[in-house]
């Protein structure tokens, strides 16, 4: 059987860095796990002891976050395994997959909420609506609220500080919950201290827009990297960082692509026309380099091309020249 002899030069120091990034972020998707099943165990429990059908539907939205969790977790865990045979430049992919999934999970979550804020309404009209009963439940939501509101920052500080998809995406749905507890309580408040009974039916419909916006948003990037979107701002700013290479007369394009957090670069530049291989193969490297010092580039795929005789031979043509 034909094998592939030699793997791919991916950066290890890169490598190393990005494993570091998905066992932190695993232990923060732990953390959200546990309050996530506390604070979803707490909800039922209350929520059936106290007949109110609100909380009971906001620990069961709770127990939708679990399952994204979990989503994120496993894909985080596939993310981390070594290039083999069948993905030579590793698994990185798998969290983007990931991500994707529980942004979809999100957007159905919001489906559900929109569809029920809307039955809820109607029954409201019908005048056969049952109300929230029992005051207590509010200060469950409000504990739920404000735990979720604490972890979606602790989650969000996290994702801005390792550039971490899974825990942006994490944040958001601690943000979603949040205001859905928020909701929740003041629904319970309302029709059991005020008597204002169309606050939860408004609630549900307003929130649910608010989540399917919410995974709307997880989905969109996700998938600008699984189908191999780059961002144009950050290719130019490439582009630049190539021109800075001593050596390189022209950059002809840059393309980058997602695996993952990371980055994978292909290019094409124009080198002088008697430089030889070894110099030009220096110089690629010397690119990869100075690509790796700013963004997680595993690796880079340069193709050269030699400059006419003539533009060669014009030394203003070079922009460095080698110290
Ligand atoms: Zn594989």
């Amino acid at each position: 059987m034909l094998k592939n002899s030699k793997p791919i030069s991916i950066s290890k120091l890169i490598t190393k860095i990005s494993h570091q990034r998905i066992e932190n972020s695993r232990n923060v998707l732990f953390l959200n796990l546990l309050v996530y099943a506390l604070i979803a165990g707490a909800e039922l429990t209350i929520g059936a002891a106290d007949h109110s059908t609100a909380l009971i539907a906001d620990g069961q939205n709770n127990l939708t976050g679990i399952v994204s969790v979990i989503a994120l977790i496993v894909g985080l865990t596939f993310s981390k395994r070594p290039s083999d045979d069948f993905h030579l430049e590793g698994h990185w992919q798998f969290e983007s997959l990931a991500v994707f999934l529980a942004g979809l999970g999100m957007f159905l979550v919001g489906l559900v909420c929109v569809w029920e804020g809307i039955t809820r309404t109607l029954a409201f009209f019908d005048g056969n609506y049952t109300a929230p009963l029992k005051g207590q439940a509010a200060y469950m939501a409000a504990i739920s609220g404000i735990s979720m509101l604490t972890l979606c920052w602790f989650n969000h500080f996290i994702a801005q500080k390792t550039q971490s998809s899974s825990l942006a995406a994490s944040a958001r749905d601690f943000l979603s919950d949040a205001l859905t507890s928020t909701g929740t309580m003041l629904a319970i408040i309302g029709a059991s201290w005020f008597g204002i009974h169309w606050i939860d039916p408004v609630a549900a419909l307003l929130l649910g827009c608010f989540i399917i916006w919410n995974g709307c948003q997880i989905l969109s990037t996700s998938a600008e990297k699984l189908s191999n979107g780059f961002s144009p701002q950050l290719r130019s700013e490439i582009i630049e960082k190539i021109l800075t290479v001593s050596g390189v007369l022209d950059v002809m394009f840059v393309d980058g692509r997602y695996s993952g957090n990371n980055i994978i670069i292909e290019a094409e530049i124009t080198l002088a026309n008697d430089d030889s291989l070894a110099k030009s193969y220096r110089i690629c490297k010397s690119i990869e380099q100075i690509l790796q010092a700013s963004l997680p580039v595993l690796y880079c795929c340069i193709q050269v091309k030699p400059a006419p005789k003539s533009a060669s031979s014009h030394p203003q043509a070079i922009v460095w020249k080698p110290l």
